[in-house]
């Protein structure tokens, strides 16, 4: 392996410890509220790490856990309250939701001042309009991680592998933003390997466990990997072939230990943010 690995946990940790700082000198508690419907057991590890994370940098925060069969107008109802309460800064409803909701209702539900996962079609827009400012937290941890490795930006060549709304589109604003030169894939792509080996920097977030083949990278790219895909073996991998891609890559992340840790961070940033514009 001839790549710096970018670690996602040292960087996650000190953006918290900031954030805890900053909280340290607030004369009130920034407040979150999850919500989570139903018994989805990985939806139960998310949201306990969130709370769990949320407490330790100071927030006033709190899970919301409804049963399974809770009615869409129910969770509506939930959320009109939580919009109401000047306590609350922060609301994020943990997807996926159960079958009976119609999970855009709920996005849109959501006030777009405390809708700190960045989902709300009006934050989506301001993102795309180029005035961000509740940002999606995936794609806003790359934008941490490509600083803190050094990366420089403008002008780069970067290349975003999946057009999701959580991950792949906001990343690719967030990274035009900041200058790049940014080409989107996706599974109508005709010829990823070679739009791959094209970039600069390359995020790939398609969920194929290790399908960004080694000879995918050009040399001294740098790669980031959102991906995490679990093997029938248990093993959890991202959507880039690791060993082979560290081989020509100049800086990458590790799966598990790099985007993944930047996500919660950014949640906590996005409320703190949140927090400051309703009461600063
Ligand atoms: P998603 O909604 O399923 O989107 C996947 C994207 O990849 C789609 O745009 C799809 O293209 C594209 N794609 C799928 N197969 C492809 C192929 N064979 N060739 C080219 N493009 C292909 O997934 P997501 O929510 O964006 O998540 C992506 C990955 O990131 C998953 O592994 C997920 O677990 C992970 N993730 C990690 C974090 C974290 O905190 N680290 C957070 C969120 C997600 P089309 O649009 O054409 O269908």
């Amino acid at each position: 392996m001839t790549a710096r690995l970018i670690d996602g946990k040292a960087v996650a940790a000190e953006l918290r410890k900031t954030i805890a700082a900053r909280v340290a000198a607030l004369p009130f508690r920034p407040g979150l509220r999850v919500v989570r419907v139903g018994e989805d057991p990985a939806s139960g590890i998310y949201v306990r790490n969130k709370d769990r994370a949320a407490q330790e940098v100071g927030f006033d925060s709190a899970t919301l856990h409804l049963p399974v069969g809770t009615s869409q107008a129910d969770l509506l109802g939930l959320i009109a309250r939580l919009n109401a309460d000047p306590a609350v800064d922060g609301i994020l409803v943990q997807l996926p939701l159960p079958p009976q909701i119609d999970t855009d209702a709920v996005i849109r539900a959501v006030a777009p001042e405390k809708d700190v996962d960045g989902f709300h079609p009006l934050n989506a827009g301001l993102l795309a309009s180029g005035q961000p400012r509740l940002t999606p937290c995936t794609p806003k941890g790359v934008m941490h991680l490509l600083r803190a490795a050094g990366c420089v930006l403008p002008g780069a060549r970067a290349v975003v592998l999946g057009r999701s709304n959580i991950v792949g589109r906001p990343m690719a604003q967030l990274l035009l933003a900041a200058d790049c030169s940014v080409t989107i894939l996706h599974s109508r792509t005709r010829d990823l390997a070679a739009e791959c080996r094209r970039a600069e920097i390359l995020v790939a977030a398609v969920g194929r466990p290790r399908m960004v083949r080694g000879d995918w990278v050009a040399e001294g790219c740098t790669v980031i990997d959102v991906g995490i895909n679990r093997l029938p073996d248990g093993r959890l991998v991202g959507d880039v072939d690791f060993v082979a891609a560290a081989n020509h890559a100049a800086a990458i992340t590790p799966v598990p230990g790099g985007v993944g840790p930047m996500t919660i961070a950014c949640l906590l940033e996005n409320t703190l943010e949140a927090a400051l514009a309703r009461r600063v």
